[in-house]
């Protein structure tokens, strides 16, 4: 019997309908006459064999039957689940953040980290990563990329440094870079690791600037939109708006002539406008963005609309920005699964369990966003003999993945999502684990998907369209 996959989603196109396996991932458009004709024949006693199909639709069934929307077996369903789910790749180290302070010179009213609330606030550690801590670090992540299977010269590890604000820690920052630099001519696996720093930005000062970029350390800074409104709850410790005093920093960078790349949080004022983000770029020549969905936490809660708007606004940046060559990177991640047909298992190197967190003290966790209490931090610098790969903890991280997820089964966007982020998905609810679903990543998913199936339509009808005849 022919059937339609119980991973097939359809979308009214108006004149067309795209009828999209979520696992297959490879839209099939088909008229509206041929989707009624499909339709007709699936419904009648004659869809035992595609052979069957009437001869007007017979292209367009072989092309599905081709991209699975159509099964022809009982168990295909499950054959292709089975086989999607033995290429989640198991935990191997690569992404490694160090915590240069747990320290914050803001107090940003939405932290995920807890830097807003008094109480995680003073669970975090005051002294900084010592030089001898972070020594320490690297030959530990060292380890756990060679023990990973990684211990070839094409390997790209990444080393982020982070906080709290790792900027109040810059010698040891410093130090670290060039030590790192120093191995990367011994150590084959990490040639070619790159180097980053997410920072508030406001301890960058010109000598700064160009010693990290002499280091080959990226300056990731983060903001929450293009306005002075926008940043209203980025704030230092006394309460004081630091809006003016980032772009004081952002001309500062590119007078000395280095890129820095903006994390943007999507502040609910942020994504009333879309035309700001294009006067930034103009004006600074920000050439790269990656933005951050708020989460809730129990001293921020975001409206339900949220979620919707956020999506919507990422979606219309991406057209916005794409028109100048500048490309998003949580919108790229997808298109990259979408328009490569490849199921995405993870959209945070934590859910990969790919990723280690370094504390100041040489703790070793999983997420930086646990670092208030520790929760998955499960190992020292000093353990020679640990293992993350092999570690139980990295391994439940590495299975994550929302097509291992029930709930997810039947969403359409199962292949492009990766899943939000399990440390949002424990604070939702009361009763949540890391396995509960990212509810607020979920619109962004499917919205991004719909958009993209719509948007291939739109390419293929106006490439039709400018054929000769
Ligand atoms: S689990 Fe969440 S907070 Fe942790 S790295 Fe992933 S996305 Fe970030
Ligand atoms: S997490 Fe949400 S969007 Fe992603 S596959 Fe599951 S239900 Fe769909």
């Amino acid at each position: 019997m022919v059937n339609m996959s119980r991973f097939t989603h359809s979308y009214d196109l108006g004149e067309a309908v795209a009828l999209y396996h979520s696992l297959r991932m490879k839209p099939v458009y088909l008229s509206k006459d041929a989707f009624r004709s499909l339709q007709a024949w699936l419904a009648s006693s004659f869809c035992d064999k595609i052979e069957n199909a009437p001869g007007e639709i017979l292209v367009e069934v072989q092309e599905l039957v081709k991209f699975k929307i159509l099964t022809q077996t009982e168990d295909e369903d499950e054959k292709v689940l089975a086989f999607v789910r033995s290429k989640i790749p198991a935990p191997a180290v690569n992404v490694c953040y160090m915590i240069m302070s747990e320290q914050c010179n803001l107090a940003c009213k939405y932290c995920f980290l807890g830097n807003n609330d008094c109480e995680k606030r003073s669970n975090f550690l005051l002294e900084n990563m010592s030089t001898e801590t972070a020594d320490k670090a690297i030959d530990f992540f060292i380890r756990q990329i060679k023990a990973s299977g990684m211990d070839h010269a094409d390997n790209k590890p990444v080393l982020i440094f982070y906080g709290g604000e790792p900027m109040v820690n810059f010698r040891v920052l410093e130090h670290t870079a060039a030590r790192v630099n120093e191995l990367r001519k011994e150590e084959p696996c990490i040639r070619n690791i790159e180097m980053s720093m997410v920072t508030n930005g406001l301890l960058l000062d010109e000598s700064k600037v160009r010693r990290l970029h002499e280091l080959g350390v990226a300056i990731a800074i983060s903001i929450d939109g293009f306005t002075e409104e926008a940043n209203s709850m980025r704030v230092d410790i006394a309460g004081k708006p630091v809006f003016s005093r980032i772009l004081d920093k952002l001309n500062m960078c590119k007078a000395v002539g280095v890129d820095v790349s903006l994390s943007v949080t999507l502040s609910e004022e942020t994504i009333k406008n879309t035309k700001d983000i294009l006067n930034l770029v103009d004006t600074y020549g920000v050439k790269a963005f990656g933005f951050n969905i708020m989460m809730s936490s129990d001293t921020f809660v975001l409206p339900q609309s949220y979620n919707e708007a956020a999506a919507q606004f990422i979606i219309d940046e991406f057209i916005e920005l794409r028109e100048r060559g500048i490309y998003e990177d949580r919108m790229m991640r997808k298109l990259k699964s979408f328009s490569k047909a490849q199921v995405y298992f993870s959209d945070c190197a934590a859910t990969t369990g790919g990723q280690i967190v370094i504390a100041p003290n040489g703790q070793v966790g999983i997420c930086h966003g646990c670092l208030h209490n520790k929760q998955y931090f499960v190992a020292h610098i000093d353990d020679d003999d640990f293992v993350a790969a092999e570690d139980k903890n990295f391994i439940e991280w590495a299975q994550l993945s929302p097509v291992n997820h029930e709930e997810c089964m039947d969403c359409p966007a199962l292949g492009i999502c990766g899943g939000g982020c399990p440390v949002n998905a424990m604070h939702l609810k009361p009763g949540n684990t890391i396995h509960s679903i990212d509810e607020r990543f979920c619109v962004h998913s499917k919205k991004t998907l719909e958009f993209f199936i719509r948007d291939l339509y739109r390419i293929i009808t106006q490439e039709e369209s400018a054929q000769p005849n």
